[in-house]
């Protein structure tokens, strides 16, 4: 085991044991490269060296890369399924943007062009200021959103049109999470701006990605969850707070 591996926490779920196993190729579960390894952390996940010196965006933008998934709902499902290890922030709201970005290049076959789509939209997502997001009533997550419509639109529609529709997209985004009135939670903000985007770009661009009906939250039986009144819970329908509340 080397040093690093020794002081570094398992960034799948921040367990800072790590466990000698038979030396051998194992697939890492954030790029999905072959890593000859012989150590996993004491739950077995296997992340390869190039990964565990990445930072959250970074990760997030390698497993992109070499995912072929046309549902958002997959891609998003590798991090949302596991701990987050993010600094805070605004930071985890990029798996907003870049999952969106990877699923509708997936969806066009456009995989050549998805590698530039990516760092196009992390150097606009590292220029949304954080104190916006602290203190002016912005969401990060819907800002999130109009980062990827930005990046997904350009060259599709006349450039009037990008500036209208990611208007429309962010305030829309703003707008259920604020009535959602329940306590907050991250994960539950990134599911309900991924679903709006969705429906989003099915209106404006005629792009039907493959989505499940109903959307449940990977981490609704853990701690973290605040339970009260969350819409990803396992009983919840896809929209089960909007209907009659909040309209469409
Ligand atoms: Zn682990
Ligand atoms: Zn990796």
């Amino acid at each position: 085991m080397s040093q690093k591996q020794k002081i570094k926490n398992c960034p799948i779920c921040l367990n800072d044991s790590f466990i000698a196993i038979e030396t051998g190729v194992h697939q890492c579960y954030y790029c999905g490269d072959e890593v000859q390894t012989a150590i996993t952390c004491t739950m077995g996940h296997v992340v390869c060296p190039v990964c565990l010196d990445s930072n959250f965006k970074q990760r997030v933008i390698r497993h992109c890369k070499n995912s072929k998934a046309e549902d958002p709902s997959v891609i998003s499902n590798v991090f949302l399924s596991s701990q987050l290890d993010t600094k805070g922030g605004t930071e985890e709201y990029f798996l907003i943007t870049a999952v969106l970005v990877t699923a509708v290049c997936n969806f066009k076959k456009q995989y050549p062009s998805k590698e530039l789509l990516l760092e196009m939209a992390l150097n606009r997502f590292n220029i949304i200021p954080e104190q916006l997001v602290d203190q002016h009533g912005a969401s990060g997550a819907a800002l999130s959103a109009g980062v990827f419509y930005h990046v997904i639109s350009q060259g599709q529609i006349d450039e009037s049109k990008v500036w209208q529709n990611s208007n429309l997209l962010v305030s829309r985004c703003m707008d259920r999470i604020a009535r959602l009135n329940t306590p907050p939670c991250t994960l539950r903000d990134i599911l309900l701006v991924i679903t709006i985007c969705v429906d989003f770009l099915s209106e404006t661009l005629q792009i039907n990605l493959p989505f499940p009906q109903r959307l449940i939250c990977q981490r609704n039986q853990s701690p973290y969850c605040p339970k009260e009144g969350c819409i990803f819970l396992d009983r919840s329908s896809r929209y089960p707070l909007f209907s009659g509340i909040l309209g469409n």
